[in-house]
């Protein structure tokens, strides 16, 4: 038997492997299966070049607990190792300088284990020993036997073993009960292995009979072993994908709605498949994640730094060992071959949409606001994607049709450029509370974009800036404005604004009237009263919402440093439409004798502007029309979905009574 110590400079690892390794110590199962994989896996290759002669045989990786002995195995029928190579990859593990690295990089263990080789040393955060059995593929190879206490002291003896390959036997610690549960372990093993390259078993496979689990003879495989992203996309149907997603994520019920085969060898090792999910709600988004796998040994589902943030709302699988997995994430951010793959999946995923929209406008149509939310949150964010998602990105209008924005901007062109050539672009985000505004719009035959996605707004803004940038050539800019907010022939305003015969003096007056009866300034509500000349068989008075403000508003719900906008109370514009007959009537009222000198009285009192009399006088005379002043206030309010509760009840009783 052969004694010696672990070559390492420092003396005490072992310590330091538990205490510093001790957040993640679950991955020790992760990188003993893949140390079995690999010999396994370069076994099949010497056989592949004739090096080792005759059948494989069984090249199962079985991993198997004994509760009375506390153990936890993992064997193979692997390569092997032979007593020198146990010395030379086991006892003599480079690890200079390892207290000051390990001080370093003290909660990034994954970072540690990968980078010094520490894989299999990795046993030891949950062992109190270890052994290795191992019988070499070599002809005439004695086989070794290898423990260790978890001290830099190993003993080293030849032993017999049977067959060839790697027996790795844990002595599970006291501090670690659960490693020795088979609950526990096939959780591991089905987060770790599920798709790696050689069948990994886990005890027999179980059956429920007569309301018991009964073992049955065949062995339990936790892995598939050529997952569908390993596989050609031309050996592959919609089936197989929509059954590798289900394989992924086993509790998502929907069907995915596309999928996109990654798969490069140049400049830089990708595989993967990305699926567009089926969201029915925001608390789905983060649910189900992309997996990354490195050779296809599951590493993390978070890959933040490695995909896009828009799609990582984005489902399936990535390969690549090009990732570089050990380092810390803002080393991540900076990794070149990172930034490439991050480039590359933007474009492929950018090249797919475009091309199923080609295929099929009308199937990609119907998905449309399935998929919506990632592609509008991508062209926000990514340059790249927005200029190819211009050519796929769809707006919808009220009749349920789908256009791109340059086709729409054909469609619309003609009725509705304004007089200084803009083209403004009317939507609604709320079809019901806005209808009369949409029954003006359409009277002019003018078309309206429904717009009530939680990202629209902001797209919105994008391409009107987009179209600003194009506009210094010579060409007009895009305007988009919701229907409510301003008369559809202010919104578009065709010729010189329309005049009235109002002197400004009555129109001041009619304002006044008005604005008295308004509901006094609120915290949240700001309302402002304006005379227009609208169309006459458009409403006496209705409210409008300035578009800019409105949006600001909006926006500053999601974007930080825009508090300024959020804190601003919400403004509405009564607009009493001064070409409405029924406000042409109240106007033209004759002032009786009182009100005049009550008027006069109250003028000389205030000191009002020159102005005064007329002014005055129409505010007097029209106080004595309160009752219908409020009827028209409300109907206003009621045209636009404002007027609730106590407001609303007077307004019937009002109405009862008037009629
Ligand atoms: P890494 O796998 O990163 O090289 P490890 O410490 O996990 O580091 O393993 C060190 C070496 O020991 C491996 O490279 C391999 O040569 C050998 N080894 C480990 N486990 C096995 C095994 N089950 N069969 C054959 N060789 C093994």
């Amino acid at each position: 038997m052969a004694k010696g110590n672990i070559g390492v400079t420092s003396d005490n690892i072992f310590p330091v492997i538990k205490k510093f390794l001790y957040s993640d110590h679950e991955i020790f199962l992760r990188e003993l299966i893949s140390n079995a994989v690999d010999a396994t896996t370069k076994l099949k290759a010497l056989s592949s070049v004739g090096e080792v002669k005759g059948e494989l045989g069984d090249i199962r990786v079985r991993v198997s607990i004994n509760k009375e002995k506390k153990t936890l195995t993992v064997s193979d029928h692997g390569i092997g190792m032979t007593a020198e190579e146990v010395d030379k990859f086991i006892n003599q593990i480079a690890f200079s300088g390892a207290e000051e690295f390990l001080a370093q990089y003290k909660d990034k263990t994954e970072a540690i284990i990968g980078h010094f080789g520490l894989g299999f040393y990795s046993a030891f955060m949950v062992s109190k020993k270890v052994e290795i059995f191992s019988q070499s593929w070599k002809e005439d190879s004695k086989a070794v036997h290898w423990s260790c206490e978890g001290s830099p002291e190993y003993q080293m003896e030849d032993t017999i073993k049977a067959d060839r390959g790697t027996d790795i036997v844990l002595h599970i610690d006291d501090e670690f009960p659960q490693y020795l549960e088979e609950a526990t372990i096939e959780g591991l093993l089905k987060k770790y292995c599920k798709f790696l390259p050689v069948e990994i078993a886990f005890g027999k496979k179980k059956e429920w009979k007569d309301g018991k689990q009964v073992e049955l003879d065949e062995e339990n495989i936790i892995n598939d072993i050529n997952p569908a992203w390993t596989r050609k996309p031309a050996d592959l149907k919609d089936e197989d994908y929509d059954k590798f997603y289900h394989e992924l994520y086993p509790m998502q019920m929907d069907e995915p709605l596309f999928h996109i085969h990654l798969n490069v060898d140049y400049p830089f090792h990708l595989t993967g498949i990305l699926y567009f999910p089926k969201i029915k709600s925001n608390l789905d988004v983060h649910r189900n994640k992309i997996q990354l796998y490195c050779n296809q040994v599951y590493v993390t589902d978070e890959v933040e730094n490695i995909v896009p943030e828009y799609l990582t709302l984005l489902h399936g699988v990535i390969d690549s060992p090009d990732i570089p997995l050990n380092v810390s994430r803002s080393y991540l951010q900076s990794d070149n071959n990172v930034k490439k793959i991050s480039g590359y999946i933007t474009k492929k995923v950018a090249d797919k949409l475009a091309e199923l929209y080609k295929a099929d406008k009308e199937g990609f149509s119907k998905k449309w606001d399935d998929i919506k939310m990632f592609i509008q949150f991508g062209m926000l964010t990514d340059e790249k994607f927005y200029e190819k998602a211009c050519g796929f990105a769809l707006v919808k209008n009220l009749d349920g049709k789908y256009f791109t924005l340059d086709e729409y901007k054909e469609q619309v062109k003609s009725a509705q450029t304004d007089k200084d050539g803009n083209l403004v672009l009317l939507y609604t985000n709320d079809p019901n509370a806005h209808y009369t505004y949409i029954e003006r719009a359409k009277a002019k035959n003018y078309d309206v974009l429904l717009m009530d996605g939680e990202l629209d707004v902001h797209c919105m803004s994008q391409a009107e800036q987009k179209s600003m940038e194009k506009a210094e050539d010579g060409a007009k800019g895009i305007r988009f404005v919701r229907i409510d907010s301003d008369t559809i022939e202010n919104l578009i305003r065709k010729e010189d604004a329309t005049k009235d015969n109002y002197s400004d003096e009555q129109k001041e007056g009619l304002r006044k009237a008005f604005e008295n009866l308004l509901p006094t300034n609120e915290d949240k509500l700001r309302y402002f009263v304006t005379c227009e000349a609208a169309a006459s068989d458009a409403l006496p008075v209705f409210l409008t919402q300035n578009e800019f403000m409105r949006r600001m508003k909006e926006m500053s719900a999601h974007q930080q440093g825009m508090s300024f906008y959020g804190q601003m109370p919400d403004q509405y514009n009564l607009v009493v439409n001064t070409n409405h007959p029924l406000i042409q009537e109240l106007v033209s009222k004759e002032t009786s004798e009182e009100v005049q000198e009550e008027v006069e009285k109250k003028a000389d009192k205030e000191g009002d502007a020159p102005t005064k009399e007329t002014v005055i006088k129409t505010v007097y005379t029209l106080s004595g029309e309160d009752e219908r002043l409020k009827q028209l206030i409300d109907i206003a309010f009621l045209a636009s979905g404002q007027l609730k509760g106590e407001a609303l009840a007077k307004f019937v009783n009002r109405s009862v009574e008037l009629l």
